[in-house]
């Protein structure tokens, strides 16, 4: 069948068809949930129409992706950036799909967004575009049967423009939206969730492949990309522990902070980012140098552990090289599908020689905390509850770690370079992709 081209989405498709090889040799019996699990169930796509300041009407694509329902309502946030298309949204569903499963709560997957951008837009325009998209989106959505978020370009002033939106449209309030603010039935840690989710994930690596690089040593370093919300409080998470983290960045370049970054500076360039200010503007500021159009990852001699949490794709296979002659030891995706396929091979390569490896984490498995918390925001909205910060964040906890040891034993078992070799580390790739698959096939 000859069908468009969708290169993120077939990315995605072939990193999982590829590491379940091993599994579906000895369970045929799997191939074809395999076959079936990579067509969405539905896909909606329709028109927004909003008017900007000055009453002209404007006009963008609005989507959602329904992947799969197997384990519970859709879940999944919604991208507003102009790059946003089938193939990216594809990509992101379906990858949700099985991230959602490895959080071990009922939730099917699905992402949905926008060409829109957020950017420049003025509190009144993105009301409008946010009111146009959900006179659409409403009436395929609702708190058992597809539950959106937040992603890039969507955060809380976006989701409470949503969120009021369909209160009207509907007359209801119900846990439809989650990344609420607080006062209209948000969770505790939902913000800090994905960030905080990644170091719990990446304290169970350090642990078993390089304890010399805990996370409570100045001296250990850690490179980070992004300055979004999952950047953010990956990095206050790092600072608090006691670790140095060299870099933050946006899509226009990186600061390298070769003393680290301190917590009022993160909170500096989180303000910053709320207002839609880029980097550059604050890169004189502290010691710090700036590198226009450059990630992190060619820009540090020494580095320990990396962190991608801006988008998909922002590790090439040469920046993988330079990261592996820094020294890196860990890789763990904040973001969705960070590492494209080339940087996965040299990391994935490095992991079976043994010895000083690199280990890598794909996102499905390390970033699932956002989307973890977002299961219990539901589960507070539908009791009509609110719990304590403390409460969970314990739960985020267990949650990464029950993540961490299914994706580790099912990659002891089920790694293409055969069952764990004496001091090979299993592929957490290969484990996070078959546990995930089972659960959802
Ligand atoms: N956009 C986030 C993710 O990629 C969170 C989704 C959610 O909370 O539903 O997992």
């Amino acid at each position: 069948m000859v069908l468009p081209s969708e290169p993120e989405f077939e990315q995605a498709l072939n990193e999982l068809t590829s590491t379940l090889q091993p599994f579906l040799k000895a369970n045929p019996e799997y191939q074809r949930a395999l076959d079936i699990v990579q067509i969405p169930e539905r896909t909606l796509q329709f028109r927004v129409v909003w008017e900007d300041d000055q009453g002209n009407p404007h006009v963008n694509r609005g989507y959602r992706v329904q992947y799969n329902s197997a384990l519970g309502p859709y879940k999944g946030g919604l991208r507003l950036h102009p790059s946003v298309n089938l193939s990216i949204l594809k990509f992101l569903g379906f990858e949700q799909t099985f991230k959602n499963a490895l959080t071990g709560l009922n939730m099917g997957g699905g992402k949905g967004g926008s060409d829109f951008d957020p950017k420049g837009k003025s509190d009144s325009e993105v009301r409008r575009f946010c009111q146009a998209f959900m006179l659409e989106l409403s009436r395929h959505i609702g708190k058992d049967t597809d539950v959106p978020a937040g992603d890039i370009g969507t955060g809380v002033r976006e989701i409470a423009f949503l969120f009021g939106a369909y209160k009207k449209l509907r007359n209801e309030w119900v846990g439809v939206l989650t990344g609420k603010g607080n006062d209209w039935g948000g969770s505790h840690i939902r913000p800090e969730a994905t960030g905080y989710g990644l170091i719990y994930y990446v304290l169970h690596m350090i642990e078993r492949s390089c304890p010399e690089y805990s996370l409570s040593k100045p001296e250990t370093l850690v490179a980070i990309s992004g300055s979004g919300n999952v950047a953010q409080y990956a990095a206050i998470k790092v600072i608090e522990l006691g670790a140095t983290v060299l870099s933050l960045s946006d899509s226009k370049g990186t600061i390298i902070a070769y003393k680290g970054f301190t917590k009022a500076d993160v909170e500096k360039i989180s303000a910053l980012k709320l207002k839609g200010g880029s980097l550059e503007s604050i890169a004189s500021a502290g010691a710090w140098t700036y590198h226009a159009g450059k990630r992190p990852w060619t820009l540090l001699p020494k580095v320990h552990i990396a962190l991608p949490s801006a988008t998909q794709n922002e590790v090439s296979g040469e920046e993988a090289e330079a990261l592996v002659k820094a020294g890196v030891r860990i890789v763990a995706e904040g973001s969705n599908m960070g590492c494209t396929q080339e940087a996965i091979d040299i990391f994935e390569a490095s992991r079976v020689k043994g010895g000083k490896a690199v280990w890598y984490a794909p996102g499905k498995a390390s970033n699932c905390g956002g989307v973890a918390v977002s299961g219990l925001e539901m589960a507070q909205n539908s009791a009509r509850l609110t719990w304590t910060p403390q409460d969970v964040d314990a739960r985020l906890n267990k949650i990464m770690t029950d993540c961490y040891n299914i994706s580790y034993a099912a990659g002891e078992k089920w790694s293409t370079d055969g069952p764990s070799v004496a001091g090979v580390l299993p592929s957490l790739v290969a484990g996070a992709n078959v546990a995930g698959f089972i659960k959802v096939a």
